[in-house]
């Protein structure tokens, strides 16, 4: 018997082709989860939805969605409704950084430092993209997908955050701003939902070499680890980088009645860097 007991649930997943979301598909895929992956990138979501299904043998379906796009999100419901079913885990992986909301310094030096390089050259419409995929991309999908959990009584939302979460790290102050509001939305719809069966928890994953980070991760020169990269292993007690699969684990625990009394959390799966002082 399956500890876990999610044979037959549904699952969406946005941003479900990505590195660390395609994962949790294929972990929920494992213990018998109907998986709608939901993506921009409609090849990827439709590729990472077929592999699951021939590898699992469990029925995925991949779609083209915008998590930005309200109606995108409600065609693709539709879709999944009548494909798998009402949906009953709802994971909000879309997210990530870009370059145009990214300081080129860590501490600013009125003196020496070019002004586009620091606070005052992040571009507006940068900032916008970075804060709003982040933060309302993850509130328009639990709009659209948690109103049938609520119906019927019984759910599970789960928020993807970051380290950034907990205290900002340099450079990425949209990212950092938009992963401290998914943490504070994570508790206030939490308590919101309470009564309705509906629990909203969050993962907080340490550091991943994926492809949202790799401009600031590796030298697009040399293939070597950045100074920042660097940075990041020396402040990360177990001294490396995570990988997807170790971040399964939190989430099956979470979507399952094992976390029943669990809401609004925020797990850190981090290899112990939010628990170290750096001395
Ligand atoms: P990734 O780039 O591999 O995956 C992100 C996916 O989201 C991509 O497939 C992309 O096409 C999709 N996407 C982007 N914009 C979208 C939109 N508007 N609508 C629908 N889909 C969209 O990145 P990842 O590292 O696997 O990140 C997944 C989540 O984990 C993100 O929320 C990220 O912020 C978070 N995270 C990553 C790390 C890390 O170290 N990589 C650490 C902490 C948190």
């Amino acid at each position: 018997m399956d500890e876990f007991n999610l044979r037959d649930k549904v699952a969406v997943i946005t941003g479900g082709a990505g590195l660390i979301c395609s994962e949790m598909a294929r972990a929920l895929a494992r213990h018998g989860v109907k998986t709608g992956i939901i993506d921009l990138n409609e090849e990827a979501a439709v590729k990472t939805a077929d592999e699951i299904e021939k590898t699992f043998g469990v029925q995925s379906l991949g779609i083209s969605a915008n998590v930005l796009d309200k109606s995108s999100l409600e065609n693709a419901r539709r879709m999944i409704i009548e494909k798998l079913g009402l949906t009953d885990i709802l994971v909000n992986g879309a997210g990530g950084n870009s370059p145009s909301a990214t300081t080129k310094v860590e501490k600013m030096d009125p003196v020496t430092d070019k002004t586009e390089d620091t606070f005052f050259g992040l571009q507006t419409e940068g900032f916008d993209r970075v804060f709003d995929l982040n933060f309302k991309g993850t509130l328009l999908p639990t709009m659209v997908f948690a109103a049938d959990m609520v119906k019927r009584g019984s759910g599970n939302i789960i928020n993807i955050s970051s380290m950034n979460s907990y205290r900002p790290l340099t450079k990425i102050a949209a990212y950092s701003a938009a992963k401290a509001a998914v943490n504070n939305f994570t508790q206030w719809l939490a308590v919101h939902f309470s009564k309705t069966g509906v629990r909203v928890n969050a993962i907080a994953p340490g550091f991943l070499l994926t492809n949202q980070n790799r401009f600031l991760l590796v030298d697009e020169k040399t293939g070597e680890l950045t100074q920042r990269a660097k940075k990041i292993i020396n402040s990360t007690p177990m001294e490396r980088f995570g990988t997807p699969d170790e971040l399964t684990g939190t989430l099956l625990y979470l979507v399952s009645d094992m976390s029943k009394f669990v809401t609004g959390v925020v797990i850190p799966v981090d290899g112990g860097f939010s628990a170290y002082s750096g001395v």
